[in-house]
């Protein structure tokens, strides 16, 4: 039975993942462009120049602008979703639309974190599953747009993952996300020399083992096959439909990360235990 207390909390977290969605959506647009800048300064003193002088850009400076026009986004113009909505979806200097995304990604990150909350109350469980989800959609996006998987987030996922096993948090023994940690690393690592050994390509990144150990780290290693038939048939369905659509981006590559975050959330939504009864674990 569903209690007033359950409704409100689950909906305080809703608001949270308001705000914690609106933050995400600056990570998503910022972080890898912090990394490119790193890279071209890393590089520039590797090769023994000076780094390039640079304005400061990080997830806090500078504020943010609309693409279009440079319009310095104020604070009444910067509340989750509210915004949107009070502002048509348009730019209030140059009427140009503000991307549908943002106030999706806003809203889903609410979804999210009232499910977690609905299932396991305000409890450190329900608040780690909170975070995992978070910081899952956020990979996802930032796989999406750019085919990067940045460390700054695989690896704290995958300590997460670990810390929460330690604690009982997340209803996995620390051994079985110790080996999910292990296993999944190898497991994607030993597909990629293969491919790369058999065809000379590269089919996925270092990120795809590292995000799949993350998984592994949360789920138990019981649960990584059926997180990585998931993806497979998922990825290769989108994969082909772009194909069809004539959608695929230069090279025809369709980066694995979403789609092992797809898995990750269909093992949050359905339960570890049974996607693996699914595959006859
Ligand atoms: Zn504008």
């Amino acid at each position: 039975m569903a209690s007033g207390i359950q409704w409100l909390d689950a909906s305080f977290a809703a608001l949270f993942g308001l705000l914690f969605g609106s933050f995400m959506n600056v990570v998503v647009y910022r972080l890898p462009k912090m990394m490119e800048r790193q890279w071209a300064a890393e590089c520039a003193t590797f090769s023994g120049n000076e780094p390039p002088v640079t304005e400061p850009f990080n997830l806090v400076v500078p504020r943010s602008r609309c693409p279009h026009c440079g319009h310095g986004i104020r604070w009444f113009e910067n509340i989750p979703f509210i915004s949107y909505l009070f502002l048509k979806g348009k730019c209030s200097s140059c009427n140009k639309p503000i991307g549908l995304r943002y106030p999706l990604v806003e809203l889903t990150t609410a979804a999210l974190f009232f499910f977690c909350i609905w299932t396991w109350g305000v409890t450190a469980t329900g608040v780690i599953w909170c975070v995992f989800s978070g910081i899952l959609l956020t990979l996802a996006l930032i796989d999406w747009d750019t085919t990067l998987l940045p460390d700054d987030l695989t690896l704290p996922l995958l300590w997460l993952g670990l810390i929460a096993a330690y604690f009982e948090w997340s209803g996995v023994t620390l051994q079985s996300s110790l080996w999910g940690a292990i296993i999944g690393y190898l497991s994607l690592w030993s597909v990629y020399w293969a491919f790369k050994l058999l065809t000379g390509k590269e089919g996925m990144g270092y990120g795809d083992f590292k995000l799949l150990a993350a998984l592994g780290a949360w789920f138990g290693w019981q649960t990584l096959l059926p997180i990585i038939l998931i993806a497979s048939i998922v990825g290769s369905v989108v994969g082909i439909a772009m194909k069809i659509n004539a959608s695929l981006r230069e090279g025809g590559y369709v980066p694995f990360g979403p789609f092992l975050a797809g898995g990750g959330f269909a093992a949050l939504f359905l339960g570890a235990s049974s996607l693996q009864s699914a595959v006859g674990l």
